[in-house]
């Protein structure tokens, strides 16, 4: 069988190489961090903590056919425990203060409620979305027809494919706080709805909405550990602390323990992004794509379990105090980085497992990141700047959980310098490619057109998150398989 060495052990690498060991490919998968996972990791710290680094929710667990046939083929659904939060989202700003629940039907009902003359909108909203996702599933198992009646099929991609979210949203819906609401949980995505593509907006959050989104019990790192697990088991190798230094048409060079090793390879696969993965071949690549947005993490282990404290909160809680309507969007991540709003993800909500005394409890302040901002500044002024940013969120976490800083007793930051330090990825962008309209419409580049024997999957190919990497590589194991 054909021997396939993948560089990197994200989820979109361990995906592929699960899927493809299993069916009989040798598979090596090189991660140079001595964990896998990438930004789908868990990270111990002292006093009982598992520290979750990239999962706050995970869409399409059980409504994403793609994902559900990956996860069917490698029983993940028998060996992985995932958590449904009660809510979708919890919203507060200047103004707003609105949970949105789980489920198309009880979301449109709330938002009519709140917003009776609004009603036509927000049924025009749904049923747009709903339209885009079907169109977009559809998609994913091409025929050879669709081609030809493209136009026909599949108008609502065309006709929404330039459009950002804020050209729709402005024509359908007239209150500013209702499309401020619609919004919120994919500012994650961009740092502006006028340059967020309102295609990748309806898929994610039609799924959403629909399935709902999860959390994996005991931390991110089980899915992949777990990846990782059936590679072993059926006969690849996962090599942590391993970094590809260098490729070639039938090679792939990499220091282990100090010494390069070289495996002969039939398939290349690249969990990493393509101008990294060109400069590993020594082929000149200029990305014309711009990079997505990072995000910044304050880690926080509370010595109470802040549920048993504060009582039923949302799981996941937006913060923007200083936002007064959607257009104020971009000016609240591009202010001061202790300005910005941010997501505050209380896992005590849920039986999350981070903790190994149930007493205590694991959350995270999530931010919209630069990495300039961190890059510039010297040892002790970055430490001062995340000591006061530290200092700030707790104050305006204060205001929604009274005396919460006197509970903390674990706190940490990773910045955007933090992810590219041990993952490497570009910017230490969590997100792949900026998702504005031109960017995140494009047919996934899943085999290169310079390397022959190469392939992609991750966050650069269909976009970033954990069920977009997940499905990259089922996409490229397809690819692989197909060729054989
Ligand atoms: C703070 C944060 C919060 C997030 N929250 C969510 C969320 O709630 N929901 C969601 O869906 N998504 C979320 N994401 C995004 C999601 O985690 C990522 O988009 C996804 O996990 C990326 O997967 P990937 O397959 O592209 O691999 P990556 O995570 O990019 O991993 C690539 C791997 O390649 C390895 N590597 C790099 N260079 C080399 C080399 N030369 N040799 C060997 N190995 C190498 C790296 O060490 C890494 O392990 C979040 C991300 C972050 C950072």
């Amino acid at each position: 069988m054909k021997q396939i060495t993948i560089i990197g052990a994200g989820l979109g690498g361990l995906t592929a190489g699960a899927l493809l060991a299993k069916d009989g490919y040798n598979v090596t998968i090189l991660e140079q961090h001595n964990i896998v996972g990438g930004c789908a990791t868990t990270f111990k710290r002292k006093g009982g903590f598992s520290c979750e680094v990239g999962l706050h929710k995970m869409d399409g667990v059980y409504n994403n056919p793609t994902i559900i046939d990956i996860f069917r083929v490698l029983e993940v659904y028998n060996n992985i425990d995932f958590i449904k939060p009660n809510e979708f989202f919890r919203v507060k700003t200047e103004t707003i203060d609105f949970i949105m629940p789980n489920g198309i039907k009880n979301a449109k009902n709330k938002l009519k409620n709140r917003f009776p003359k609004e009603k036509k909108g927000i049924d025009r909203y749904f049923k747009i979305i709903k339209g885009i996702s079907k169109s977009l599933e559809r998609l994913q198992n091409p025929s050879w027809y669709y081609y030809a009646l493209f136009p026909f099929m599949f108008w609502n991609i065309l006709y929404y494919k330039s459009k950002s979210v804020t050209d729709v949203l402005d024509n359908i819906i007239e209150n500013d706080e209702l499309n401020t609401i619609l919004n919120t949980n994919v500012w994650y995505y961009n740092d502006t709805p006028k340059t967020l593509s309102f295609l990748l907006h309806a898929v994610a959050q039609y799924s959403y909405y629909k399935g709902g989104g999860y959390f994996i019990k005991g931390g991110s790192g089980k899915l992949s550990s777990y990846l990782a697990k059936v590679i072993r088991d059926n006969g690849g190798e996962v090599i942590t602390k391993a970094s590809v230094i260098s490729c070639a048409k039938d090679s792939v060079s990499y220091i282990y323990k100090d010494k390069t090793k070289v495996i002969k390879s039939d398939i290349i696969i690249s969990n990493i992004s393509p101008q990294q993965t060109y400069k590993l071949y020594n082929i000149p690549y200029k990305e014309s794509k711009k990079l997505g947005d990072a995000l910044l993490t304050i880690y926080f282990g509370f010595s109470k379990n802040i549920k048993e404290v504060y009582g039923d909160k949302a799981y996941s809680t937006f913060i923007f105090d200083n936002l007064s309507s959607m257009s104020s969007f971009s000016k609240i991540v591009k202010d001061d980085i202790t300005k910005r709003g941010f997501a505050f993800v209380d896992y005590s909500q849920i039986e999350s497992g981070l903790t190994k005394d149930s007493s205590k409890s694991f959350g995270v302040v999530c931010i919209m990141d630069n990495i300039e901002d961190w890059e510039k500044l010297d040892k002790k002024e970055y430490k001062k700047k995340k000591d006061n940013l530290i200092e700030t969120t707790l104050k305006k976490l204060e205001k929604e959980y009274p005396n919460i800083s006197s509970l903390v007793e674990y706190v940490e930051v990773g910045t955007a310098k933090t992810v590219k330090r041990y993952i490497k990825t570009p910017n230490g962008t969590a997100y792949g490619f900026k998702p504005t309209p031109k960017e995140f419409f494009r047919v996934p580049k899943i085999k290169s057109n310079r390397v022959k024997n190469l392939y992609f999957t991750g966050q650069w190919v269909i976009a970033g998150g954990f069920s977009p990497a997940i499905m990259s590589g089922g996409l490229c194991a397809i690819k692989i398989k197909r060729a054989r």
